[in-house]
């Protein structure tokens, strides 16, 4: 039996489910240390040169050896997309469908097996491994299910008669050809794996490649796909630097259109990459946050605490989505910090593989670096850490890379508000009346996600006037986290996205067609 996990799952998850993951993740513990090579065209291809990987968790923990692929294996994997291109765009919606969705099915079958291993690359518990495996699958079903109810967003227009002829018009919509997906490590299967479902089911042909802390979960994607039967050639994995890899990606001449979710940096880059040479080609770029919230003297404090401490902290605050800024009303600023901070000394911080531990490690030991750095340049900016701020990682009892949360009041002066850090820090600051917080809450370059803890009646206020892609209000399962496909379109504004179609919404899909129109005189 299968538990399908949902929210409900999520938050309250039945003990069979822990069963489950346990005996998962001692499988999957059991063939560590393999070798995993990159997927071209339909098998695996040896890359010349490979990398060892170790858990986040512990550092003796031996994943496995990792194909670093080169440019030359780039441009065997772009060809092959691209002779694989006019079969799979020539096949009928509800086949591509059909496929996209199996790959859903066998993926739904292996989801604990994918989750342990999420937990062991990545370093984020099981609750958080599960829900990014099930949101996978859930891509590849809602995609399918999509393209197929609006029968490839083809329309039929009206007939014009000219001059004793007949104008037979239809709009149809047509694939870009090769799609380059680029993953980030936080979501390694989910941001692959959305991304690629989306591509092929509206008849791209891919190349995907992982973050290069993350290659695992990106093979596990692309074990799924060859084993649905997608013919080969449509769907290829490479995995290794981004500097070698990404480049060679973004620069070769076959690549029809980009997804990338990462770094503002990057995805600045890759959009002006995408712009320049004889035409401009898409690029869909989901990137950073610096995530706010506004709670108000009306917000029941329970509820905002929960929420906020979830959003701040989960996985490490290592989401796009995270919530890293806080604006409090100044009369229940110390009882909700109070609230906070009694929240973070009940959470448990350590090998993610346990089920009491919710906090994981940091993804490696640059972030764990960033973390004593950020934490110094508060203190050193005048800000007052009420919580958290030491490294904890012990040679011998604890060799993974933990931190502690960090709750800290900052003067609106400090750098580290406009700057997106990826760790489990959050800055909170005192207003005075509600204007002033949603000033404060829209003054950055970002616009992803939004959190608000008030009055209902103060609701459509905050909804108005955010500038944020996705908001959410009163809700204590996360501030700023959790969308969810089919529930929560999930897309950025400003630096945070650079289409401002969200993903899982009605529109993602249509960024991946280009419009044909159809005249044809009888
Ligand atoms: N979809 C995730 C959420 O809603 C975040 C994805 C990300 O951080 O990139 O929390």
């Amino acid at each position: 039996m299968t538990f399908r996990l949902t929210y409900a799952t999520m938050f309250n998850p039945p003990e069979a489910m822990h069963e489950r993951f346990d005996a998962a993740m001692a499988k999957v513990e059991a063939g560590l240390g393999a070798r995993h090579e990159l997927f071209i065209d339909g098998e695996d291809r040896a890359a010349k040169r490979h990398a060892q990987r170790r858990s986040p968790i512990d550092s003796e923990l031996l994943l496995g050896e990792f194909a670093l692929a080169d440019e030359a294996d780039v441009d065997v994997a772009m060809k092959a997309a691209k002779a694989a291109w006019p079969a799979w765009r020539a096949l009928p919606v509800a086949e591509r469908a059909r496929l996209v969705r199996k790959v859903g099915d066998l993926m739904e079958q292996r989801v604990y097996e994918i989750a342990a291993a999420l937990t062991l690359e990545v370093g984020k518990n099981r609750m958080e491994a599960l829900g990014e495996a099930q949101e996978t699958v859930d891509f590849f079903h809602h995609y399918a299910d999509d393209f197929e109810r609006h029968a490839g967003y083809e329309n039929e227009l009206p007939n014009d008669p000219l001059e004793g002829t007949v104008s037979r018009n239809r709009s149809v919509m047509r694939p870009h050809g090769v799609w380059v997906v680029i993953a980030p490590f936080n979501f390694p299967l989910a941001l692959a794996g959305g991304p690629v479902a989306a591509a092929l089911v509206t008849g791209n042909t891919v190349v995907c490649k992982a973050a290069s802390d993350t290659p695992w979960s990106g093979r596990l994607l692309a074990d799924c796909i060859r084993d649905a039967g997608l013919p080969p050639g449509v769907f290829n994995y490479v995995s290794g630097s981004g500097r070698e890899v990404g480049e060679a990606l973004a620069h070769h001449p076959l690549t029809a259109g980009i997804t990338f979710t990462g770094s503002v940096g990057v995805g600045m880059q890759l959009l002006r990459q995408m712009a320049s040479g004889a035409w401009p080609r898409p690029c869909i770029a989901e990137m950073g946050g610096k995530n706010p919230c506004i709670v108000t003297e009306h917000a029941d404090l329970e509820r905002a605490a929960a929420g906020i401490v979830r959003s701040a902290f989960g996985m490490g605050g290592q989401k796009c989505s995270a919530l890293s800024r806080l604006y409090v009303h100044e009369s229940v600023a110390d009882e909700l910090a109070a609230k906070v901070m009694e929240k973070i000394d009940a959470v448990r911080i350590g090998d993610a593989r346990r089920r009491e531990h919710w906090l994981g490690p940091v993804i490696n030991e640059g972030a764990y670096g960033n973390y004593a750095n950020y934490v110094q340049l508060l203190r050193a900016g005048g800000a007052k850490v009420l919580s958290g701020g030491e490294q904890l990682r012990e040679d011998g009892l604890a060799r993974g890379w933990y931190v502690e949360p960090v709750l800290a009041e900052a003067d609106l002066s400090h750098p580290l508000w406009k700057q997106e850090m990826f760790l489990p820090i959050v800055m909170m600051h005192r207003y005075h009346d509600r204007e002033e917080a949603m000033r404060l809450a829209n003054d950055t370059d970002m616009g992803l996600t939004a959190g608000f803890y008030g009055g209902a009646d103060e609701v459509p206020w905050f909804q108005e006037h955010i500038e944020a892609g996705v908001t959410y209000a009163n809700r204590p399962q996360g501030a700023t986290t959790g969308a969810w496909p089919g529930y929560q379109p999930f897309g950025g504004w400003k630096g945070s996205g650079s289409t401002g179609k969200a993903i899982a919404s009605f529109y993602y899909l249509q960024q991946y067609l280009r419009e044909q129109s159809r005249t044809v005189v009888e």
